[in-house]
């Protein structure tokens, strides 16, 4: 039942008068049900109890903390269609997409699970005291990675379960042994609010105390800023657009206590077309990029929103495929009215800057809040002279920069601001030559693909999904995968400590048989 209160730990509050709707971008319709924008004192009470939980709960096991996940994933399931149908109602994304979404969550739930059970991820570390050593004895310190306390997570509207509620980032804080407080997405508050009733059952199954899990509701921004702002909260996870996430950042930057905003934020995601490659390969290269960019109306954060080439053949008949392409895709609905508004008034302004040609748009289909796949041209010089190209247009929109020269394009490469991704296509041939262009490109995105897309992001250990700024506000993490944990602990050292006072994973003997570097040897013995 969508009841529209915050839950607060195991509670459900509703003390407020400020209330707000989702809206069905399919419909236009607002829907039924009304959601209550937290007030202070339910922030206050949320922090407090979080705070409560922190004390029990980041002493809990590793296995502990894997069976509360695995039930959060066996609870998601149990919602079933109720789910399917109401993230389909506040969202306009196709049944398909949204159970592989779903899968996508579990997986990233289940990983994670993993990962405790096998417990190495806390890269315990000893050294062994030498009681006689010379001058000074050495003493004993043993260090393990434990956890920062309550995490304030905020979702994104473009993917309602995988970067939402139970996504990665609530998923990492919780593995990493902290409490989560997620501020509900105000375009998906009653998916949000069936998948914190599967954390609150998961959570009362599995023992959890009190305050592990809590979710906030607001038709605004203040309760995103309240919860940054609160002293008990220790760390921030956001996914979501440049001004959202600095707005966050520069929220925590006012606090007394500096803590981590960890925001992952838009990126134009550039492919770099080399002359050879592009010759020979428009057509496949064309129709990959055209599902790249038009693909679930664009709305993804790796869709690539600048295409860079020299103005050769390959350049005129590769520009013939993806438009052709692209003109295949059928229109459907931007996932909220912000993001509508924002993608068509993006669109309109980067054609009307000076030297821009459209190369092709789809039907005009404003009135019904759909995307309109677009392609437009700039030249290298005009492109390097206006900052506005290198802002995100989020949707299905992409810019070709045509460059005269190797040259250029290695310019452009140089002129980058930070990505999550940048694809490069090549020949052996071209490899072989560019090798400094494949080095710039290293310092500007955190994921470098070679002659591939940039979207379809793997959830797997190797996986970088963040960059420099301003990709995301600290590229020397990511986001996606099992290694998005370590943005949710901090080392910790242990000198001369009693057995008894060790956490089991530093212990003499290594009772629970995980990989440790002791005295600068790697093992699990
Ligand atoms: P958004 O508008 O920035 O919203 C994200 C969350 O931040 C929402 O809860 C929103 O509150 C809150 N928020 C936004 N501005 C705020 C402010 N000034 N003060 C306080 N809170 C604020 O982003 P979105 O539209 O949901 O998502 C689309 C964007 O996300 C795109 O730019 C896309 O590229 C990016 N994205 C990035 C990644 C990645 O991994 N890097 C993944 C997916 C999406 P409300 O709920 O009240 O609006």
């Amino acid at each position: 039942m969508i009841h529209g209160k915050n839950r607060i730990g195991f509670s459900l509050s509703s003390e407020g008068s400020k209330t707000f709707k989702a809206f069905n971008p399919s419909t236009l319709q607002e829907l039924d049900e009304s959601f209550f924008s937290a007030t202070e004192n339910e922030i206050e009470l949320a922090m407090q109890k979080t705070w409560k939980a922190y004390s029990v709960y980041k002493h809990f096991s590793g296995k502990q903390k894997a069976a509360f996940l695995d039930a959060i994933a066996d609870e998601i399931m149990n919602l079933g269609d109720a789910l399917i149908e109401r993230v389909a109602a506040e969202s306009g994304l196709s049944e398909a997409r949204i159970i592989s979404e779903r899968g996508r969550t579990i997986w990233q739930l289940q990983i994670y699970s993993r990962l405790l059970q096998e417990g190495s991820w806390v890269e315990a570390t000893i050294d062994n005291a030498i009681p006689n050593r010379e001058p000074l004895p050495k003493p004993d310190i043993r260090k393990m990675l434990r956890p920062v306390g309550p995490v304030v997570v905020f979702s994104a509207s473009n993917f309602p379960l995988a970067y939402s509620t139970a996504g990665g980032d609530t998923a990492s804080a919780l593995a990493a042994g902290n409490p989560v407080i997620v501020k509900a997405h105000a375009s998906h508050p009653g998916t949000n609010l069936l998948i914190a009733e599967a954390i609150n059952a998961a959570a009362l199954k599995t023992g959890m105390p009190d305050g592990v899990f809590s979710t906030l509701y607001d038709g605004g921004f203040e309760v995103g800023i309240g919860l940054v702002k609160h002293p008990l909260t220790k760390s921030v996870g956001f996914t979501g657009s440049l001004a959202g996430g600095m707005a966050l950042y520069n929220a925590a930057r006012e606090r007394n206590e500096p803590i981590p905003v960890f925001a992952e934020m838009g990126s134009l995601n550039p492919i770099i077309l080399l002359p050879e490659k592009l010759k020979n390969d428009f057509t496949e290269i064309g129709k990959i990029l055209a599902s790249s960019v038009a693909t679930g109306m664009g709305q993804f954060c790796t869709k690539p929103g600048l295409m860079a080439a020299v103005g050769e053949e390959g350049l005129d008949n590769f520009i013939q495929v993806l438009s052709s392409q692209i003109q295949l895709i059928n229109p459907t609905p931007l996932i909220n009215k912000n993001i509508w508004e924002s993608f068509h008034q993006k669109r309109s302004k980067l054609l009307e800057e000076k030297g821009v040609k459209l190369i092709i748009e789809t039907t005009d289909t404003n009135e019904k809040l759909k995307g309109r796949p677009t392609l437009a041209l700039v030249d290298f010089e005009t492109y390097r002279k206006n900052p506005f190209f290198c802002e995100e247009v989020f949707g299905p929109f992409s810019l070709i920069i045509k460059c005269k020269d190797m040259k250029e394009l290695e310019s452009f490469s140089t002129l980058l601001k930070g990505q999550l991704t940048v694809s490069i296509f090549a020949t052996e041939k071209e490899w072989q030559e560019n090798v400094k262009l494949v080095q710039i490109l290293e310092d500007k995105a955190g994921r470098i693909i070679f002659n591939g897309p940039p979207t379809g992001v793997e959830v797997c250990s190797s996986i970088i999904h963040g960059g420099p700024f301003p990709a995301s506000t600290d590229g020397r993490f990511t986001s996606v995968g099992p290694e998005a944990i370590k943005r949710f602990v901090r080392p910790v050292a242990f000198q001369n400590a009693p057995q008894h006072l060790l956490p089991d994973e530093l212990k003499d003997g290594n009772p629970l048989k995980i990989w440790r570097k002791v005295d600068g040897v790697f093992g699990n013995s």
